[in-house]
């Protein structure tokens, strides 16, 4: 078995969630696989992007594509300006992140970047726990203590904040950005992206939000181009986010790999 990686490592977009405050168990999965990967002999070809001609040539009997998504960029006047950026170019450290942000897109990884930009290191849940209880300090004190310097907005076309997040962890995470000061904005429409921030309508009344980063993350589209690049030339199986681009569900991921794994 060969594995190829175009990144330099493997874990594609859950290099990306681990990042996430609360989440930094997926570690632990990515641990597990660079473990289990090596014990196993499988050959890991990072820094390689697979090709269709490369594939035929080398032989390979079965090929499966798991190859990821793309993400959606909304057709909003101004997205080609410098101060907007994609949200994988966040989690790569690749963009610079201001102080006042306007995240286009309010799904599950809106939410996460949301908290992982208003995550302050000041002082964790469980310290606020502690000094409440004893009284050490008040709720206020806390609060001020929580609150981020960065300013966030959350904008959604829809009515819903959070969808694809879990039916237990939505309530607590939308909760935690809010005491943090993350304001959501349903139900608008794009005007245009403009140097000093993004310009909405609400019930038909232009206001501006106003930010010096744009971040974009309004879902994704399944990556499939070299699964149709190899139809019938090989027998090729599609998994994870390249046969379905749902936003947050590594499991069905890993249970499809599991599965076409068995079967070949
Ligand atoms: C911020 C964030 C938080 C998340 N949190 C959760 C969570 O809490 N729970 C959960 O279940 N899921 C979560 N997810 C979703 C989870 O990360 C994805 O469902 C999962 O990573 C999908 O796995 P995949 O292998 O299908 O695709 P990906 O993880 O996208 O990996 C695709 C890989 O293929 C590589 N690639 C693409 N084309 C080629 C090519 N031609 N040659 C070689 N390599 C190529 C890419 O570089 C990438 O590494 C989160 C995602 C994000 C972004």
């Amino acid at each position: 078995v060969v594995l190829f990686e175009k990144q330099t490592r493997i874990g594609g977009q859950l290099n990306y969630a681990r990042q996430v405050p609360g989440k930094a168990e997926f570690n632990e999965t990515l641990r597990y696989y660079r473990t289990q990967l090596a014990r196993l002999g499988v050959e890991i070809r990072l820094g390689t992007e697979a090709e269709a001609d490369a594939l035929v040539a080398e032989g390979f009997a079965e090929v499966v594509i798991a190859t990821g998504v793309v993400p959606r960029v909304p057709e909003i006047p101004g997205r080609e300006l410098g101060h907007v950026v994609m949200y994988s170019e966040v989690f790569e450290q690749k963009a610079k992140v201001g102080n006042k942000v306007a995240i286009v897109g309010a799904g599950g990884i809106a939410c996460d970047l949301s908290h992982l930009l208003v995550h302050n290191e000041v002082i964790s849940a469980q310290t606020a726990e502690y000094l409440l209880s004893y009284r050490i300090v008040d709720e206020q004190t806390i609060h001020r203590l929580q609150a981020s310097k960065r300013k966030v907005f959350m904008l959604r076309r829809g009515k819903h904040v959070g969808s694809g997040l879990g039916k237990t962890t939505r309530w607590a995470t939308l909760a935690q950005l809010k005491q943090r000061g993350v304001e959501m904005l349903t139900q608008i429409e794009y005007k245009r992206i403009a140097p000093e921030g993004v310009y909405i309508s609400v019930n038909d009344e232009e206001q501006l939000v106003p930010a010096d980063t744009v971040i974009i993350a309004a879902g994704a589209t399944p990556n499939q181009s070299l699964y149709h690049a190899l139809t019938n030339r090989l027998p090729v199986h599609l998994i994870g986010g390249a046969k379905e681009a749902g936003e947050l569900d590594a499991k069905r991921a890993i249970l499809e790999g599991a599965q076409v794994g068995r079967a070949i």
